[in-house]
């Protein structure tokens, strides 16, 4: 039997054969972790240092929730170092499906790793500046199914928690009504720093192409790490960080798109159903939900396929 030093290093051998076959060449290594390279017990410094893996499957509810319907209906740091960003629209290239899954105890080290970056991330400087927390990323790190918004807003802000304000009440509600609870699922946004609002006492902005061509390489190697079966963009904004399709998301959503060889389904963003109340519009989105069931081989019961047919 290999003992955990012997399967983190497996892993972490792995994982950079994988990152070679992906036509990665330079892997960034801090000084702190080259130094901790010479003791051979700190190797998961390093294995943590870098960041990629699949995931293993998840196990859908049987459940079924009826209370998106109710709900829908219902609603009403210091000066940062610049690093040149890459362009929004060049993720890297695509996942191998082939990939063989990675050790639970290096990926797990992985993604604290990447989370621990992100958290001390100021390479916006206005926006290390202005936020109160930075907004990793919530859920299952082996879910099938990843939600992907736009950024985070002040609710978001305060608790340090993707979509948990009315839009996140709402997504809550549609996750919950095919079956999944919250925390089956992966919810992280494009943006890991709500978008400040200098002179506004309350309000959103959308980001700046810069803002997600600098911040969009932590949700690359989210993704990487998690391995989802299926992708949902929130919205046009998420579609352009994740694509870089600008076309409009009443173009884009309700037909499949790949994001590095992952389905990716987009549909609109719930804050849009909260400010149009149109049934027609909820219908949009749950029958993008229901293409993105059946993706997952998840069952579909009558009530759940008729689901705002009626007003
Ligand atoms: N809107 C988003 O796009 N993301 C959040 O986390 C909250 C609201």
């Amino acid at each position: 039997m290999p003992g955990a030093y012997e399967e983190l290093l497996d892993a972490t051998i792995q994982h950079l054969e994988d990152l070679k076959s992906r036509g990665v060449r330079h892997v960034p290594v801090s000084p702190g972790t080259l130094r901790a390279l010479a003791q051979p017990a700190n190797v998961a410094t390093f294995a943590a240092s870098v960041a990629a893996a699949p995931a293993a499957p998840m196990a859908a509810s049987p459940a079924i929730a009826g209370g998106f319907k109710k709900f829908a209906l219902a609603a009403s740091v210091p000066a940062g170092v610049a690093t040149a960003p890459p362009p929004v629209a060049s993720p890297p290239p695509t996942l191998s499906p082939a990939l063989p899954p990675l050790d639970p105890t290096a990926k797990a080290a992985a993604f604290a790793a990447l989370r621990a970056r992100a958290l001390a991330c100021v390479r916006c400087a206005h926006l290390a500046s202005s936020r109160r927390t930075v907004v990793f990323g919530v859920g299952d790190p082996d879910a099938q199914l990843m939600f992907v918004g736009e950024a985070p807003g002040a609710d978001e802000d305060a608790q340090g928690e993707p979509f948990v304000g009315r839009a996140g009440e709402l997504l809550t509600k549609i996750i919950q009504a095919t079956g999944l609870q919250r925390g089956q699922v992966y919810i992280a946004n494009i943006l890991k720093c709500r978008p400040d609002t200098p002179g506004q006492a309350s309000g959103n902005r959308k980001p700046t192409t810069e803002e997600m061509a600098t911040c969009i390489p932590f949700l690359h190697e989210q993704i990487d790490l998690i391995r989802p079966k299926v992708l949902v963009a929130l919205g046009a904004t998420a579609v352009e960080g994740l694509l870089g399709k600008t076309l409009g998301i009443t173009k884009l959503r309700g037909t499949w798109h790949t994001y590095r060889g992952i389905p990716l389904m987009p549909t609109y963003h719930p804050a849009y159903l909260l400010r149009n109340q149109a049934i027609g519009e909820k219908r949009r989105v749950w029958e993008d939900m229901l293409a993105v069931m059946g993706k997952l081989g998840l069952p579909v019961s009558d009530k759940q396929r008729n689901y705002f047919t009626k007003a």
